[in-house]
């Protein structure tokens, strides 16, 4: 590997490899992060990156498109078989264009999208206060009833959407260990006659294999979804269709031209294998194991007597309040936890009394370990020494003494090259 880089270039041949040794000597556990296969980093390194190929399948606007052609029709194929829906637009260059593009498709300027909470496990692109996209459209929110059972405030959802009539109910989070009821929204949005959207970006690949509900079931008009995350592809993004001709050309004019220029057909090659890895039975076993390793470490935390938001988790993360429970900030937590070989972030919880630079959670999640064929055993050792790690947080003798095992644990579950 990297061999033409190491004779030209000394100095990203050193950082490659740097980065190389440290996916692999660490537990990943960043509910967001994966490893990819070999095959998809190949396609995601192709020759592919030469080519301009603005446009879409058979209608581009550059010359010789045989195999673009080729490669991004098998990605449209395959994620339409993945997720059960007519159409996919697989441009989008990463989870947050895709929402923009999603937005400008469903929406006129000053608009209003009715989406998760921040501070309740939505994400970034939901509208905070500080991206571009708040400054285009309004954005009013539904809260969890209950942060320690994790339902959503189904009645007080509907009452927001009657009175501010959004054109979007949008479902999906970044930090929500639950899973939502996709049909109530539903039912709710069609009341009003606003569009359903579910950003999946954390549970495509749960979606994919099977291990969580696909929101297509419930009538959903479209999911956005990241492609780097569960579903163990390349780092891009995706916007799906489940039946409407009409919002699939909006959705694809508002990819490109609205906002992109000439896709990356590198990453859309990427694209194409991760869903044909994805398409494998081996894959409904990985989703199914990444919800596993979850329950395993739940049941350390609760046994522990570690606050969880939500009660516990429903998929593949879970937000602990290690300041209520422990006594360690979020940001020490991070921190502690780093020096024992074990990587995860800091996170707000809901009714955040701290700041957002150090509050008092963390989130983690099992896909990465998961992929490195870890299973209930490891999960559960990994929570212990976690919770160890916070309650002796000033102990370096017993941090060593933990670092190694977490280390002898990565040697014995190297990075799989293939998962199929
Ligand atoms: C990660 C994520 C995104 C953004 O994806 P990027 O690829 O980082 O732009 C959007 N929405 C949700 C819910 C996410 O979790």
């Amino acid at each position: 590997m990297y061999d033409y880089i190491k004779k030209q270039d000394e100095e990203v041949f050193k950082a490659l490899e740097g980065e190389e040794r440290r996916e692999e000597s660490g537990v990943e556990m960043i509910p967001s992060e994966n490893y990819v296969s070999r095959a998809v980093r190949e396609a995601n390194g192709s020759v592919m990156t030469n080519k301009y190929s603005e446009g879409y399948p058979g209608k581009r606007y550059y010359g010789g498109q045989t195999f673009t052609d080729q490669v991004e029709t098998l990605a449209i194929e395959r994620a339409k078989k993945l997720f059960n829906c007519q159409f996919a637009n697989v441009q989008p260059l990463s989870g947050a264009p895709a929402n923009v593009a999603m937005y400008f498709a469903l929406m006129e300027p000053g608009d209003t999208v009715l989406g998760m909470d921040l501070s309740h496990g939505g994400h970034l692109t939901h509208g905070h206060p500080t991206t571009s996209i708040n400054k285009v459209f309004n954005f009013v929110r539904y809260k969890m009833k209950d942060p320690d059972t994790g339902e959503i405030d189904y009645d007080e959802l509907a009452k927001v959407a009657r009175e501010h009539r959004p054109k979007i109910i949008l479902a999906g989070f970044s930090a929500y260990s639950r899973e939502l009821n996709y049909a109530k929204m539903k039912a709710i949005a069609d009341e009003i006659g606003a569009y359903t959207v579910a950003d999946m970006a954390h549970i495509a690949g749960l979606i994919a294999g099977g291990a969580a509900r696909n929101p297509f079931d419930d009538g959903f008009d479209v999911i956005t979804t990241t492609t780097h995350k569960t579903l163990r592809g390349p780092r891009g993004g995706m916007v799906l269709t489940r039946e409407s001709e009409e919002i699939a050309t909006k959705i694809n004019k508002a990819v490109f031209p609205g906002l992109q220029g000439g896709p990356h057909m590198n990453a859309v090659a990427a694209k194409a294998v991760a869903f044909g890895e994805a398409l494998t039975p081996a894959f409904k076993e990985y989703a199914a194991q990444i919800l596993k390793n979850a329950k395993a470490m739940e049941a350390v935390f609760a046994r522990e007597g570690v606050r969880m938001l939500g009660g516990g988790t429903s998929n593949h993360l879970i937000l602990a309040d290690v300041f209520g429970s422990l006594g360690v900030t979020g940001k020490e937590a991070e921190t502690v936890l780093d020096e024992v070989g074990i990587t995860l972030n800091k996170n707000m919880i809901a009714d955040e009394t701290r700041t957002a630079m150090d509050p008092s959670g963390i989130r983690f999640g099992t896909p990465a370990m998961t992929t490195r064929r870890m299973k209930e055993g490891e999960a559960t050792r990994l929570a212990e020494i976690m919770i160890e790690t916070l309650r002796h947080k000033d102990d370096a003798a017993k941090k060593e003494t933990l670092r190694a095992e977490v280390k002898v644990l990565c040697e014995k579950f190297p990075v799989p090259e293939t998962f199929v």
